[in-house]
């Protein structure tokens, strides 16, 4: 294309994982993060088999598995009952149909062996503190606009800034992110601090009517990671404020006790307001492309936006290193991504609903329908989301 750079607005999951990915390929980049240091907050992360396939082209397949936590089993519970609906089981098996595993990881884990990757290929150059406002572009360059530094050129701009992403407001104009309402909270607690008869080596979902539980163990099991959510209706987007317990509480008084002990234990609460966007079918505009949440934000429900950030750079990079032009690389690399990340933004938000906060004869429908599904069954459902790697749309 040519020896510039290719310019990559945000160091989140998604930014430094297109940066790591064109590093394989031998494309230089430069990484831009308004924060001072590069870091992740929040705690756990759940990663697909889709991602695993990922973390090898994005060379970083084995510091990944060696510092993933292997669960057995996603387990699903009826919050208001207490009782189980299904597991879908992780082990041989599942390894074997998808060719990888299931695992969580720590986000900073998983964020540091990215920035390690980039630093150690010697082709990412990132810069902290710089505040992207905006872009522009000729025939021949892209450039970025900064909140107090000189404007940066590079062949093309990727916007990876996540859910309010600047460069997304200048190409798509489509405003504010779409709040749900539904306000998540998140703590990790010492495994020792987790009731005893919970400390299951699973990813565990207590799903009740507007509300649910998630907690499952990080750091070889040392601690477990607990994120709850419930309908409250808050308006603003609010991104993790720290809360109180009795907060956290409020909005599970109506389900079984042996689920509810769970927020007792927690402590250090933080608070997210989950927010989405509608899909849309244009993130491209010449030079410039959008990547991860800022293309394509999606409710946590599927536990897949970061291992659809980490799909996109496999195939941004893959249609650099294939195609003559960047402007040629990035509407092919939004052709195969844009029908694959819609659906799953619209499943989370259809699971949401269905699985994960329903009442009454929903949820009745909910627990007769999963809990006579068998593993196979499970695995079959789950082909179209697991068994592909970014580069299949
Ligand atoms: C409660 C919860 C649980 C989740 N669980 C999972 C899960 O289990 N599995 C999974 O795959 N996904 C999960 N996700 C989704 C996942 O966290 C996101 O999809 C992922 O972090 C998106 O990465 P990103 O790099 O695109 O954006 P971000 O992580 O938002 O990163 C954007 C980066 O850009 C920087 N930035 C922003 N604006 C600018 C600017 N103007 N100039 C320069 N830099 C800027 C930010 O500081 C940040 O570093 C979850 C999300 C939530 C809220």
């Amino acid at each position: 294309m040519t020896n510039l750079p290719i310019l990559i607005a945000g160091g989140g999951i998604g930014g430094l994982a297109a940066a790591a990915g064109l590093a394989q390929k031998g494309v230089r980049s430069i990484v831009v993060e308004q924060a001072s240091q590069l870091g992740e907050i929040g705690a756990g992360i759940q990663i697909g088999p889709n991602a695993f396939h990922c973390f090898d082209t994005l060379g970083v397949g084995d510091p990944m598995r060696a510092t993933a936590v292997y669960i057995d089993a996603l387990r699903l519970m009826d919050a208001k009952t207490g009782q189980d609906i299904t597991q879908i089981p992780l082990g041989e098996d599942f390894r074997k149909f998808f060719g990888n595993p299931y695992a969580v990881i720590h986000r900073a884990d998983l964020h540091k062996l990215l920035l390690a990757r980039c630093r150690e290929s010697g082709l990412v150059d990132i810069r902290t503190g710089h505040r992207v406002q905006g872009y522009s572009q000729d025939g021949s360059t892209a450039i970025l606009h900064f909140d107090g530094y000189d404007d940066l050129g590079g062949v093309g701009v990727i916007g990876a800034e996540g859910l309010n992403s600047a460069i997304r407001e200048q190409m798509i104009s489509d405003g504010p992110p779409v709040i749900s309402g539904h306000t998540t909270y998140r703590s990790v607690i010492p495994a020792e601090q987790m009731p005893e008869d919970l400390r299951w080596n699973a990813a565990t979902l207590w799903a009740g009517p507007k509300c649910h539980i998630v907690h499952y163990p990080l750091k070889g099991g040392r601690v477990y990671n607990l994120v709850v959510t419930y309908h409250r209706d808050l308006q603003e987007a609010i991104s993790g404020r720290p809360v109180s317990r009795d907060e956290v509480m409020q909005g599970f008084e109506h389900i079984a006790p042996i689920a509810r002990q769970i927020i007792e234990h927690g402590d250090n609460w933080k608070l997210w307001v989950l927010c989405d966007r509608e899909p849309i079918s244009n993130w491209v505009d010449g030079r410039v492309a959008l990547l991860g949440d800022a293309a394509h934000p999606m409710l946590q429900y599927f536990a897949q936006g970061a291992c659809m950030a980490m799909e996109d750079a496999v195939c941004l990079a893959h249609c650099v290193e294939t195609h003559e032009t960047i402007e040629s690389a990035l509407e092919t690399y939004q052709t195969m991504r844009r029908v694959r990340t819609a659906r799953v933004q619209m499943n989370s938000r259809l699971i949401g609903e269905y699985i994960y906060h329903p009442d009454d004869a929903k949820a009745e429908v909910r627990n007769h329908v999963m809990s006579g599904m068998t593993a196979e069954e499970w695995y079959d459902q789950l082909n179209w989301l697991y068994g592909s790697n970014g580069l299949e749309s």
